[in-house]
Formats: C-alpha cells, structure tokens, sequence
C-alpha cells in the first residue's frame, strides 16, 4: 500500500462548536492510483491534504506512507521524509520570483543538496512542454505555463506520492483542463501515485477515483 489513512480526526475550535474538518477518515491508495477528493467548500478537502502530506498535525489517526507512520517522526524527519517521498502542488503555484524556471524546478534537490538527474529532469520537462521557457523568471508566463512549472518542481525528487490542492483553481476551464491532462500523462509515464482535491466535476471524472467528503467524513468512495 502506498497511502493507508486510520481513523484519521483533526478537530479546530469554531465559535460556537468544535468543528470537526477530519472526522475519523479511512481508506487506502495503491501505488499509480490517480484519486480525487471532492466535497463542498468546508467539507474538510483541505484539512484532510494537509493531513496526508504532513502539513499539519491530527488530533487522532495515522498516515502511513509507503509502511511509514508519518506522524511517529520528529519534527525534523518529518521535513527530510516529506523533502524526499512528498510531492505537492498548490493551487497559486508558490514559484519563487527571483528564480528562474530551472532554478524553481531543482530547488527541492538544491535544498537537499542534491543534483538533478538530467536524463529524468529533461524528459520531465518535455513532457510538460517548458522545455524553452527554463531561462525565463516565473512573471513573465501565464498561469498554465506557471502551474506546469509546478508539476515539474513536485516531481523533480520522484516522489513516492503526489498532492495537489486545487491545482486548477487559479486557471480558466480550458487551460485547468489541459493542464491535468498533461499531469495525468506524465504520471502515466512515471507511474506517479496522485491525490488531488478538486471542485472540478470533470476533472474529477478523469481520475481512477472519486472520494466525496461531507463534513469531514467519506460519504462515497468510487473506481472510475
Ligand atoms: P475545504 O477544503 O473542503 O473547503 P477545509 O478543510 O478548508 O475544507 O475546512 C474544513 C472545516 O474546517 C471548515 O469548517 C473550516 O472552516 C474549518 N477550518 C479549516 N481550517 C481551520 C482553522 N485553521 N481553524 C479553524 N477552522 C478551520
Ligand atoms: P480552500 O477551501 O480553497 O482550501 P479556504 O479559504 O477554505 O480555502 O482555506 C484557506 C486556508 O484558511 C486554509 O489553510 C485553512 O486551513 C484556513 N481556514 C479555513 N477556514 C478557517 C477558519 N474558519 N479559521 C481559520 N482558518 C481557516
């Protein structure tokens, strides 16, 4: 198993209740998985992503990746295990300005003083069609190249697993759509475990599966 979610809970104080944003979530995602949570706004789609990926705390509940405990790190392992295994994407891309797009792209590597493997970093970057925009600063292109340019970044380590939150919310209907379209290949290619929160129906649609939260909890789990 690539992802295994146990009763997974994470609670916030709200005014007047505590609102439970992750209420005792369960399931299990094989590697090459492409998964889609959906949910109205509030649902907890956010909550639950940050849980998985290890951005935030659970009150309760384990996230195990690849058979490790996530949460059972230190602080410090937790950053080294998520700078290694966790890709993420998000959903107003969160390039760096001063940097260039190749500078963007190896900067996980470069924070683990590590060097990219070129053969891997080239066809990645082909297959994400920026291959003539590597020189260029994150400013100077439009929303779908920037957000490609994120996929490339989230890459970039081969992660073990792929999150994604919202990652077309920012772009209109047709480049969203391309966009995904474009992931959904290189992942292919990689055989890239995915899970991605999307208000997107069609995206959705496109995934090998489809979680539905209601109020923190899974109220329907479905193989496309
Ligand atoms: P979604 O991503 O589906 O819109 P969220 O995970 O952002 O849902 O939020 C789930 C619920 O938890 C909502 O009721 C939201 O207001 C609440 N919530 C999220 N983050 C916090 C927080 N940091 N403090 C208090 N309440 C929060
Ligand atoms: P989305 O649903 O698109 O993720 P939101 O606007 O719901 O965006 O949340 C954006 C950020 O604000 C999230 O990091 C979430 O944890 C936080 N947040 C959401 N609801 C609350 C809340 N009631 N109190 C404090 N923080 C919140």
């Amino acid at each position: 198993m690539m992802l295994e979610v146990v009763n997974l809970k994470k609670y916030y104080n709200g005014n007047q209740a505590v609102i439970k944003a992750v209420d005792k979530v369960d399931f299990v995602v094989e590697q090459k998985q492409f998964v889609c949570i959906i949910g109205k706004s509030g649902s907890g789609k956010s909550t639950l992503l940050n849980l998985l990926a290890g951005l935030e705390i659970p009150a309760e509940g384990e996230v195990n990746i690849n058979g490790i405990n996530i949460y059972k790190l230190s602080k410090d392992d937790l950053t080294k295990f998520r700078r290694r295994h966790i890709g993420f994407i998000f959903q107003n891309f969160n390039l760096l300005p001063m940097l260039n797009v190749m500078e963007n792209i190896i900067l996980p590597l470069s924070l683990d003083n590590k060097i990219p493997d070129e053969e891997y970093l080239k066809q990645m970057i082909e297959l994400l069609a920026i291959e003539d925009k590597v020189d260029e600063f994150p400013s100077t292109l439009s929303g779908g190249q920037q957000q490609r340019v994120a996929i490339a970044r989230a890459l970039v380590i081969k992660p073990t697993i792929l999150f994604a939150d919202e990652p077309t919310g920012n772009l209109d209907k047709k480049t969203g759509e391309e966009v995904i379209s474009l992931l959904q290949s290189v992942a292919k290619q990689l055989n890239q475990t995915i899970v991605m929160v999307t208000h997107d129906l069609d995206i959705a649609n496109k995934a090998d599966r489809v979680i539905t939260l209601e109020d923190g909890k899974i109220i329907e789990d479905r193989i496309l």
